[in-house]
Order: C-alpha cells, then structure tokens, then sequence
C-alpha cells in the first residue's frame, strides 16, 4: 500500500520548508528560530518565521504569525480545513491559538525540551502535558520522525528578548489561556481582570479556558506574575458586558 509514504513525504516536505523558515527568521534578524507552514489541500497558503523582533511584539511567534496571514489571505476566522507544520513543538500561547484557529492537524519537528534547553522560556507546552488541555482539542498532533526531528533540534540555537516586565495590564476580562500565556512571555509583572471566564464562558464565548489551566499547576509556574481580580463593583460592571453582547451577536 503506497498511501502511509505518500503521507509521509508530503510531511516530510512541508516541515522542511517549516524548518528552512527557522533558519531564514534569524538569517534576516527577524527573530527567533521558529518556523510555521499553514497548508490547504495539500497547497501552501503561508510560510512564516518568528517576527517578534522585527514587529517588537513578543507574541509574534512563527504559529501565530501563520494563524494571522493564513486567516488574512483566505479572509475567514477559522482555519479548520488546514494542517500546520511547526518546526517546533508549539508553546502553550500558539496550542491556544492553533486550537482558536480550529486547524485540524498539527505535525512538529523538534521537541518542546529542546528550546528550553536552549534557554527559550515561552516553550512550556509540556507544562500541558498529561493535564487534558492537550487533549481535550480535536486537532491531530504528530511529532516527525526521528531525522527531521533531529534537524529542527538544531534550528533552537539563538536567543533574543523581547520583554514588558515593567508593565502592567488591565482585562476586562479573565484572560483565555492563549492570552495567559502570551502574558506570560511578554513579561508582563502584574495582570488585573474584571469578569471570570466562567462568565464569558456562560454567554457563549468558548475561547475563555483558562478555568483549564486553573489548578493544573500551570498558572502557578509563572512565579513572577501577580494576578488579582478586580473588586465586587468593577467585576459586575464588566460582566454587564458579557450579558449585553453574548456570543450570537458579537
Ligand atoms: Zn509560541
């Protein structure tokens, strides 16, 4: 049966242009070494790298980048009939986003722990691992075989910063856990909401899961990061908004 290696070469083919982009990203002092391909019946619709220096924006990372321009060339919100090739294990902020997205099928090179080893802190994916976040997503994810896995290991070798730790930031409401996340690796020191996602949650919104994330430990890994909910008053005013626009209408 020929169709398991057809499969395989076209993975093969798209996480090598998704690691070739890793290397093109700092090459031109984009950023850092991430590269992520979006593919749509079996056609590229974008190939991108991590722009978090080039944009100044610490979000900027190769998924979410894809995720953007994906959705800006097709002109639609969700992505559910596309596959992504990452040439590295997404971080918790771009599984967020790739789960935001509804792409379907996922597939990676190197593994998470191999950018943290090499000093990249927004890799904590695996701090998802084994608590359902993961799985509780109807997106196929698949490492690459040991090879390309090897070659996109090697991709993780520069570091550069870009950071907001001297800043704080108001939500109206309780941060999903891709937002939590990318809070996470701005830097940002203190967070102060309004609403709890729960409330969100009740009127429709589904991208608030970060009651998820509550107790599993994840949250607690930020050390540094202070988050405080916002009095009584202030909490039922934002909720009002929640009860004004629920999801049907938005
Ligand atoms: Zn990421």
């Amino acid at each position: 049966m020929e169709y398991p290696n057809v499969v395989q070469d076209r993975d093969e083919k798209f996480l090598t242009k998704a690691i070739e982009e890793a290397y093109k990203g700092v090459e031109c002092g984009h950023g850092r070494p991430f590269g992520a391909v979006i593919v749509c019946n079996d056609e590229v619709v974008v190939s991108c790298h991590n722009m978090v220096s080039i944009y100044k924006d610490p979000t900027a990372h190769a998924e979410t980048t894809a995720i953007r321009e994906a959705c800006n060339k097709l002109d639609r919100i969700e992505l559910s009939d596309c596959e992504m090739y990452a040439s590295c294990e997404p971080c918790s902020m771009c599984f967020g986003a790739i789960e935001l997205s509804r792409i379907k099928r996922l597939m990676y090179g190197a593994k998470a722990e191999a950018a943290i080893a090499m000093g990249y802190k927004a890799a904590i994916s695996d701090a998802l691992r084994g608590t359902g976040v993961n799985q509780t997503t109807e997106i196929e994810i698949k490492q690459a075989d040991g090879n390309l896995a090897i070659v996109a290991e090697q991709a993780c070798n520069k570091l550069n910063r870009t950071e907001l730790s001297d800043c704080n930031m108001y939500a109206s409401c309780e941060p999903c856990s891709m937002c939590f996340s990318a809070i996470q690796i701005s830097g940002i020191k203190r967070v102060m909401y309004g609403a709890k996602a729960d409330t969100a949650r009740a009127m429709g919104y589904r991208s608030p899961i970060s009651d998820a994330l509550r107790g599993t430990g994840v949250y607690q890994t930020a050390a540094d990061l202070e988050i405080k909910q916002a009095n009584h008053n202030l909490v039922i005013i934002a909720e009002e908004i929640f009860e004004k626009f629920p999801k049907s209408s938005a």
